[in-house]
């Protein structure tokens, strides 16, 4: 579809830098081919993962476009973190997607008005704002920010003088008055979206939307699951862009190719069939989030011949390990089912946030993991901070632990690979 299709009047009418977007979609395509196309025993449903990276600047968008002029959707729901519910988008008829903000772009432009010691994916989504590079970003009407770290809260200020943004207030402390509070959040959300959508949220449309986006994470559980076998079935780094997928792709469409991925991966785990050989070094990914295109790290590890079996992560397991409860029949009673499910994402804003070692430890030993690669992104105060309980968890528990602060250049590319070539043969 891509190559068929002349996009640039599409990227034009988003007043989008035409130049400079094909210059990156070349960079990232350059990117995709290396990374990915270069791995062998490959499942061949990963073919739907290719359908996605060639789409997502183009094909997708302009599905998206179109199902708003044609009146199948109202709004288009940016969003830059899984705190903000997705259901309550769908239920309003929105399209909700994720702003990516996983690569460097007009670094300068961005520290004219952010300081420079600001972690890369902040950097990223104001550099593809003033850079006009996105069209995920250019094409939503509403972007739904939220009060996570001091970084993103500080950086939505900025943002806010470029699109039209509401931030929702996300506790720090997991106890039962921060729930009450979070609930009410969670509400005031939906009264927002609808206003913004022009819908009515009913008990059918809340419903529907739970239940679609419950079998989308039923299926990345399914998937998630088989690669606790050895040979590991699929690649980290596919498994990555399965989830970075679901922030973007229809839900239905990306639901269906992801239990064919899984029915896939399950007849390979019965076959003895794996993407590395068994016995292959077997990794726990723990850390700050992965957005497109920011696959370096699990290609660095998967090439120095590890193989990655889970993510801990919001790229990752945090995304799809708990459902919305589906017994609620009010809004009222679903909209605090869904603000229940999200209270439980253990991200590293929250203190004290013992759940979330008891996870990594947990999901290691699940899955088999020979030893945790815990990654904070440069300046990310808090998953920096936070690593220092994750190593600890990790000697605890016996697993060999290695932590990485990195950012989105490849100039720590080499140096990265030998540590962790040192390191998997330590392990
Ligand atoms: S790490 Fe925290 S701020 Fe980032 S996406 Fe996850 S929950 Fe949101
Ligand atoms: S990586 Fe860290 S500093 Fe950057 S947005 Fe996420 S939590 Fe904030």
């Amino acid at each position: 579809m891509a190559e068929e299709f002349d996009f640039h009047p599409m990227w034009e009418s988003l007043g989008m830098n035409l130049a400079d977007h094909d210059m990156l979609l070349g960079a990232v395509g350059q990117m995709y081919g290396d990374m990915f196309l270069t791995q062998n025993n490959r499942p061949k449903s990963t073919s739907y993962l290719d359908f996605v990276a060639t789409n997502i600047h183009s094909g997708r968008i302009k599905e998206m476009l179109d199902k708003k002029e044609a009146g199948e959707a109202t709004k288009i729901v940016g969003s830059f973190c899984v705190y903000v519910p997705e259901e309550i988008v769908l239920a309003c008829d929105g399209i909700p997607v994720g702003l990516c903000s996983g690569a460097d772009w007009a670094t300068d432009k961005v520290e004219e008005h952010l300081p420079r010691n600001t972690c890369p994916l902040i950097k990223s989504f104001a550099g593809f704002k003033l850079g006009e590079v996105c069209p995920y970003i250019e094409s939503s009407d509403l972007v739904v920010g939220e009060n996570t770290c001091d970084g993103k809260k500080k950086a939505y200020e900025f943002f806010a003088t470029q699109k039209n943004m509401y931030v929702m207030d996300i506790p720090n402390v997991h106890d039962e008055s921060t729930l009450v509070t979070w609930k009410a959040e969670v509400k005031k959300l939906a009264a927002k979206i609808e206003e913004e959508c022009g819908v009515t949220i009913t008990p059918e449309r809340l419903k529907a939307a739970i239940h679609a986006v419950n079998g989308k994470r039923r299926a990345l559980q399914r998937l998630a699951a088989t690669r606790a076998a050895d040979p590991a079935p699929i690649s980290g780094l596919d498994s990555l862009l399965t989830v970075q997928a679901a922030f973007m792709d229809d839900t239905p469409r990306l639901t269906g190719a992801i239990n064919e991925m899984a029915a896939e991966c399950e007849q390979r785990v019965e076959a003895g069939e794996g993407v590395a050989p068994k016995g292959t070094k077997r990794i726990l990914y723990t850390g700050t989030p992965m957005a497109v295109p920011n696959w370096k790290l699990f290609n660095l590890i998967e090439k120095a011949g590890g193989v990655v079996v889970g993510e801990e992560s919001c790229t990752g397991s945090r995304y799809y390990k708990d459902l919305v409860d589906e017994s609620g029949e009010t809004v009222d009673e679903m909209l605090d089912a869904i603000a229940e499910r999200y209270f439980k994402i253990n991200c590293a804003v929250f203190t004290p946030n013992h759940q979330r070692m008891k996870d990594i430890v947990q999901m290691a030993k699940d899955l088999h993991a020979d030893g945790i690669v815990d990654v904070a992104l440069q300046f990310c105060t808090l998953y920096e901070m936070e690593s220092f309980a994750v190593e600890k968890a990790a000697e605890e528990a016996g697993i060999p632990f290695m932590h990485i602060t990195t950012d989105y250049a490849g100039e720590d590319a080499g140096q990265l690979q030998t540590r962790i070539e040192a390191f998997l043969e330590t392990i």
